[in-house]
C-alpha cells in the first residue's frame, strides 16, 4: 500500500527517483504531492512571452504552424525551424540535426526552453518537447488546464505529471492517501475550508481556475495554521522564562552619554528609547526588533538601552553581521564615550565602562585579555560578530543583545543565549529593511517591533538614477565623470558589484557571508553572461576612467584585518574610490562619502540596493546613486530599477521587493518557497488567512496545549520544527 512515507524510488524507479531527489528535494510520496504546479498552461498566453526576459526558463503550450527542414549552410546537418503558436502569439523553436517525427503541423506540445532572442523574435534551441496525444485530441488539449511544475533538466514538468498519475489516478485513490487532514474539522467549518484529499486532487487536476483558487485558499490555511501554531508556542515557552529586571537609574551612564552626544535625539529616537528604557526595566525579557531607515540613528538608540543595562549591573553584547561592521561599532562607541568607554585606564572616567571588541581576528594576547574582561564583567559593552555567541566567550552576566542590521534572530539563537546566564537576557534586533505587517506577525511573530521613521535633520539625502547602458552607453561615461566631480570636491566615491572576481567559485560559495550572493535565482543566472566582478572592474577603472584617483578593493575574500585596514583607510580619506562587493551593505559610516555607482544593478533585490545606497545618504552633503544595467528600460527588470530610483521610501520598497521576488515569478519555474515549507502563502496577500490561522492557532493551544486531540496538526507542526525545515524562520 502507498503511504505518504513510500519513497519514490518505489513508485517512479531509482533513476527518476534519484533525479528528483538532488534537483528537487522530492524524496517520498508527501513530498510528491505537495510539489505544486508553479502555474497552468492555457491557450492564448504566449503573448505574456513578450515579458519574458531572454535567459529564463519557461515551458509553453502551443500548436505547431509550420515545420521547415533544411542544410545547414556553413556546416554538415541539418537545421528544422518550427513555429508554434497559441493563438495569441507564437515563438520559433530551432533544433540542429533533429527532427521529431511527431512535429506536424497541427500537433499541440509542450515545448520548455531557456529564452533566447532572434532578429527580434523569441525562440528556444533544442527546447524539451512533449507532444501531446494525437492532434485529434487538440480542441480538448486546447482548453484544458494543463499543470505546469517546477521541473529541472532532468526531471521535466510532464514527468512529473506522470508520476503523479502512479500515485493517485482518481479523486478516490487521493482520498485513501491523504485523509489524514492537519485542519481540524471545527476550523475547517468555521473557515468554509475543504479537506486535504480534495484541494491537493484539484490543485493538481484543475477544471477551472475557480478550482485552483479554492485549492489554494485551502492549502494556504495548511500553512498558516502550522506556522501560526509553532509560533504560538514558542511565544508561550517564552513568556514562562523570567529575565532580570535593569531599570533605569538616574545620574548613570546614561545621562553621561546623552551629556557627551554631538546633537540632539530626535523626536523618534527619544520615543522609542522610552519603550525600550520600560521594557528593559521589566523582568519579563524583552524581545523587540527595531526597524529604522537606514541612517536614523539605530545605533545610538542601541547604546543607550547599552547604558541602562550597564548602570544596571549587568553586561551588553553588540553584534554586527561582519567584523569589518563589528571593528566599526566598537570605534565609533568609544569613540563617542570617550572617556566614559575606557574605565580602569589612566585617562578613564571611573563612571564609565569598558567597550570591548572581540572578534576571530584579534591575536592570541589581544584575545585573551577581551576574553577576561568580558568573564569578570569589566566590559559592559561587548562588540562582536555572531560568533560571540557560539563560540566559548563567557560573560559575568549578560543582560542585553543587540543584533544590528539583522532581521533574523531566531530561536536558535535565543536558546543559545539562554544557555549563557542564569536567565535570558533581553535582546533588541535591529534593521534598515522595514517589514511589512504581515511578514512581522508570520515571520517575527513573537517579535514585537518599533519603527524610527525620522531621519534626523540636516541630511542631504540620495537622489538616484538608472543608468541603462544598453540603451545610453554615453551615460556611463558621464557616470564616471560625475566620480571624478565629486573627489575633486573632496567628496568619495563607492562602486559595488556583485562578485569578487579571479578564480572565485562559480557563485554561492562565498567567503564571507556579507558578500551575499545578490538576490537572482540560480536559474535565471545560468544562461547570463557572469556578473562583473570588483577585481576586473576595479582595474579597468584605475586604467581607464578613473585613472589617478585612489581607487581599493574591498571584499569578503580579504583577511578581516585587512578589510579592517581598507575601510579605515577609506573613512581617513586615503582613498577616493572603493570598489567593493556587498560587504557595505550594511551599516557602513563613512559621511564624506556621496556617490555610489551598483554595476550590474539588476542583480541585486530591491531592498539590497535601497541598503546599498543608504551608504551614501550619511552626511551633510546630498548623494547620488546610479544604478547600471544592462536590462532594456522597458523590461520587468528594467521597471524595478526605475522604481528604486523613483522611490526614497524604504517601506514601499519592502513590499515592492516582497511582491517581485515572490509573486513576480510568474511564467518561470518558481521554487522560492522549497526550503520553507510554504510554498502557497504569500505574505503579502494572504494577510486575512495569516491573522485568522493566528487566532485559531491561540484558540486550539489554550484549548489543549499538547494537542493531544489533534494528532494531525501536531505531526505537521513538528515536522516543521524538525530539520532545517524551521531555518526558515530566521531566515525568511
Ligand atoms: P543606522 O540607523 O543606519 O544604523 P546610524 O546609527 O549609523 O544609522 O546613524 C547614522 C549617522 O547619523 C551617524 O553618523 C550618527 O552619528 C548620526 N546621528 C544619529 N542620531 C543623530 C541625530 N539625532 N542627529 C544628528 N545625527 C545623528
Ligand atoms: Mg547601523
Amino acid at each position: 500500500m502507498l503511504t505518504l512515507d513510500t519513497p519514490l524510488a518505489k513508485v517512479v524507479g531509482d533513476r527518476t527517483a534519484k533525479a528528483m531527489a538532488e534537483d528537487l528535494h522530492l524524496h517520498v510520496v508527501r513530498d510528491l504531492v505537495r510539489h505544486y504546479p508553479s502555474r497552468y498552461a492555457r491557450r492564448g498566453e504566449m503573448t505574456a512571452l513578450t515579458d519574458l526576459q531572454v535567459g529564463d526558463r519557461v515551458t509553453v503550450l502551443g500548436q505547431v504552424r509550420k515545420v521547415d527542414t533544411r542544410p545547414m549552410r556553413n556546416r554538415r546537418g541539418s537545421i528544422t525551424e518550427v513555429t508554434v503558436g497559441d493563438g495569441a502569439g507564437s515563438m520559433r523553436l530551432v533544433f540542429f540535426n533533429h527532427k521529431h517525427a511527431r512535429m506536424v503541423v497541427g500537433a499541440w506540445g509542450l515545448f520548455a526552453g531557456t529564452v533566447s532572442s532572434w532578429h527580434g523574435q523569441l525562440q528556444f534551441n533544442h527546447p524539451d518537447c512533449q507532444l501531446l496525444d494525437d492532434a485529434t485530441d487538440a480542441g480538448e488539449w486546447a482548453s484544458a488546464m494543463l499543470p505546469i511544475y517546477p521541473a529541472s533538466k532532468n526531471v521535466s514538468s510532464w514527468v512529473l505529471q506522470k508520476s503523479l498519475k502512479l500515485v493517485f489516478a482518481s479523486p478516490e485513490t487521493a482520498d485513501q492517501l491523504l485523509d489524514a487532514d492537519p485542519v481540524p474539522a471545527p476550523v475547517r467549518r468555521r473557515h468554509g475550508l475543504m479537506p486535504l484529499a480534495r484541494a491537493i486532487w484539484l490543485k493538481h487536476h484543475p477544471e477551472t481556475p475557480e478550482d485552483v483558487e479554492q485549492a489554494d485558499h485551502r492549502l494556504k490555511w495548511d500553512e498558516a495554521l502550522v506556522l501560526q501554531v509553532t509560533l504560538a508556542a514558542r511565544r508561550r515557552a517564552a513568556a514562562l522564562e523570567p529575565g532580570i529586571a535593569r531599570p533605569r537609574r538616574a545620574g548613570g551612564l546614561v545621562d553621561a552619554v546623552d551629556r557627551v552626544l554631538p546633537f540632539e535625539l530626535t523626536g523618534g529616537q527619544r520615543e522609542v528609547g522610552e519603550a525600550l528604557a520600560a521594557e528593559i526595566g521589566r523582568e519579563q525579557p524583552m524581545h523587540r526588533l527595531l526597524q529604522g531607515e537606514v541612517g536614523s540613528g539605530k545605533t545610538v538608540v542601541a547604546l543607550r538601552a547599552m547604558a541602562q543595562v550597564v548602570d544596571a549591573g549587568g553586561q551588553a553584547a553588540l553584534l554586527a553581521p561582519t567584523e569589518v561592521l563589528a571593528a566599526q561599532h566598537a570605534r565609533g562607541i568609544a569613540g563617542l564615550l570617550g572617556p566614559l568607554g575606557r574605565a580602569g585606564e589612566i585617562d578613564g572616567d571611573p563612571a564609565g565602562t569598558r567597550v570591548t571588541l572581540l572578534t576571530g581576528s584579534l591575536r592570541a594576547a589581544a584575545r585573551r585579555t577581551a576574553l577576561a574582561e568580558v568573564a569578570d564583567g569589566r566590559a559592559g559593552i561587548v562588540v562582536g560578530t555572531h560568533a560571540l555567541l557560539s563560540e566559548g566567550v563567557e560573560f559575568a552576566d549578560l543582560g542585553l543583545v543587540v543584533v544590528d542590521e539583522q532581521h533574523r534572530f531566531g530561536v536558535e539563537q535565543r536558546d543559545r543565549l539562554r544557555a549563557k546566564g542564569a536567565r535570558p537576557p533581553h535582546v533588541l534586533v535591529m534593521t534598515a529593511t522595514p517589514i511589512p505587517r504581515t511578514v512581522a506577525m508570520t515571520v517575527y511573530g513573537d517579535l514585537e517591533t518599533l519603527t524610527l521613521r525620522q531621519l534626523p535633520a540636516g541630511r542631504g539625502g540620495v537622489s538616484s538614477s538608472v543608468v541603462p547602458v544598453g540603451e545610453k552607453p554615453a551615460w556611463l561615461t558621464r557616470a564616471w565623470e560625475r566620480v571624478r566631480e565629486e573627489v575633486a570636491q573632496g567628496r568619495q566615491a563607492y562602486v559595488v558589484c556583485p562578485r569578487i572576481g579571479d578564480d572565485e567559485a562559480a557563485s554561492g560559495d562565498q567567503p564571507d557571508d556579507a558578500d551575499g550572493a545578490p538576490e537572482v535565482t540560480a536559474e535565471a543566472a545560468a544562461d547570463r553572461r557572469p556578473p562583473l566582478a570588483v577585481l576586473d572592474v576595479a582595474e579597468q577603472l584605475r586604467s581607464g576612467p578613473l585613472a589617478g584617483l585612489r581607487v581599493e578593493v574591498l571584499h569578503g575574500r580579504l583577511a578581516a584585518e585587512e578589510k579592517e585596514a581598507r575601510m579605515r583607510a577609506f573613512a581617513a580619506r586615503e582613498v577616493d574610490v572603493l570598489v567593493a562587493t556587498t560587504v557595505i551593505e550594511v551599516g557602513v559610516d563613512v559621511p564624506n562619502a556621496t556617490v555610489m555607482v551598483v554595476m550590474d544593478a539588476d542583480r541585486f533585490g530591491v531592498s539590497q540596493l535601497h541598503q546599498l545606497r543608504g551608504r551614501v545618504a550619511r552626511g551633510k552633503h546630498p548623494g547620488l546613486c546610479l544604478l547600471v544595467s544592462e536590462a532594456s528600460t522597458s523590461s520587468s527588470t528594467g521597471v524595478r530599477l526605475a522604481q528604486v530610483a523613483a522611490t526614497a521610501d524604504g517601506f514601499e520598497l519592502a513590499r515592492l521587493d516582497l511582491e517581485t521576488r515572490r509573486e513576480g515569478d510568474v511564467l518561470g519555474a518558481a521554487q522560492s518557497g522549497r526550503r520553507s515549507g510554504v510554498k502557497l502563502l504569500s505574505l503579502l496577500r494572504d494577510e486575512d488567512v495569516i491573522a485568522q490561522a493566528r487566532s485559531e492557532a491561540a484558540a486550539l493551544l489554550e484549548a489543549d496545549l499538547g494537542l493531544a486531540a489533534h494528532p494531525e496538526l501536531a505531526a505537521a507542526v513538528a515536522a516543521l520544527n524538525a530539520g532545517d525545515r524551521a531555518d526558515w524562520l530566521e531566515r525568511a
